[in-house]
């Protein structure tokens, strides 16, 4: 299975708009992260390895900056999306998928708990609840309510709840690979589904705690005590510039920046 880092910042982006900071103005291209999202590809059941032409394509979150992340990373196919919550930095470029409508002539099955789903519909009540004329078309979706494990395709997947602040979201396990991104909490009926996890991205905001996001040391104690190892931070502000902070890193854990590719067993 092959996993695309399409987005590794934080909600505000990096860089900041008017900010004047040694991360924001870096010349490492890895300090430029887009709105959080990842792209998984995924063999079928029967092939032990990924292949472009039959693998399954998954979405998740439909960041703000989708359209320049699939132009970015060529993204030609998405066959389902899954939603970690609905906030404007993973749902706001939804109607980017109209592309993929045109492309693959279908709707486009889209994952998300009910309060995620129930706020999509108000988010995006033209698409929903649309209005006689409409300009430039509208994305074909069709809304799937998660309640426990689901496939897509050959695909199983397992939801995770986690803690982000006070609000319910959702990670996502698939095999041996875990995203878990906006969460400063795993609450105990979870890490028994983390169990096994070999892969991992995880939120790590910065290194001053947050109340609605994992630190960077808190993400390290989460890596140490799922035992996972290789694990990528996410949803990183300008706090951290990629080179120091992974010079500090212990092994086997590093920042993801986007455009990373991971293949995963
Ligand atoms: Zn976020
Ligand atoms: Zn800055
Ligand atoms: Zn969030």
């Amino acid at each position: 299975m092959r996993v695309t880092v399409l987005g590794s910042g934080t909600s505000h982006g990096v860089p900041a708009i008017g900010c004047d900071c040694a991360v924001c103005t870096s010349t490492d291209v890895r300090d430029k992260r887009t709105r959080p999202s990842i792209y998984i590809e995924a063999p079928g059941r029967s092939e032990p390895t990924y292949d472009p032409r039959t693998a399954t394509a998954i979405l998740v979150d439909t960041s703000t900056d989708l359209r320049t992340q699939a132009l970015a990373n060529d993204v030609r196919r998405v066959d389902a999306i899954l939603f970690t919550h609905s906030h404007a930095d993973h749902v706001m470029g939804l109607d980017d998928v109209r592309r993929y409508n045109q492309m693959q002539k279908r709707s486009i099955p889209c994952y998300a708990d009910r309060q995620t789903l129930e706020n999509l519909r108000q988010m995006f009540a033209y698409v929903f609840n649309p209005p006689k004329q409409v300009g430039g078309g509208l994305p074909q979706l069709e809304l799937c309510e998660i309640d426990g494990s689901f496939s897509v395709a050959a695909v199983d997947i397992v939801p995770v709840p986690l803690w982000h602040g006070q609000l319910p979201v959702l990670g996502f396990r698939i095999g041996a690979f875990a995203y878990l991104t906006d969460c400063n909490r795993i609450p105990d009926a979870s890490w028994p589904l983390l169990e096994g996890t070999r892969t991992l991205i995880v939120d790590a905001l910065r290194q001053r705690p947050h109340s609605t996001h994992f630190s960077v040391d808190q993400a390290i104690a989460v890596v140490r005590r799922l035992g996972a190892e290789r694990a990528y931070f996410t949803h990183i502000s300008h706090d951290l510039a990629h080179a120091a902070t992974n010079a500090r890193l212990p092994a086997g854990m590093e920042l993801a920046y986007d455009g990373l590719v991971l293949e995963v067993a």
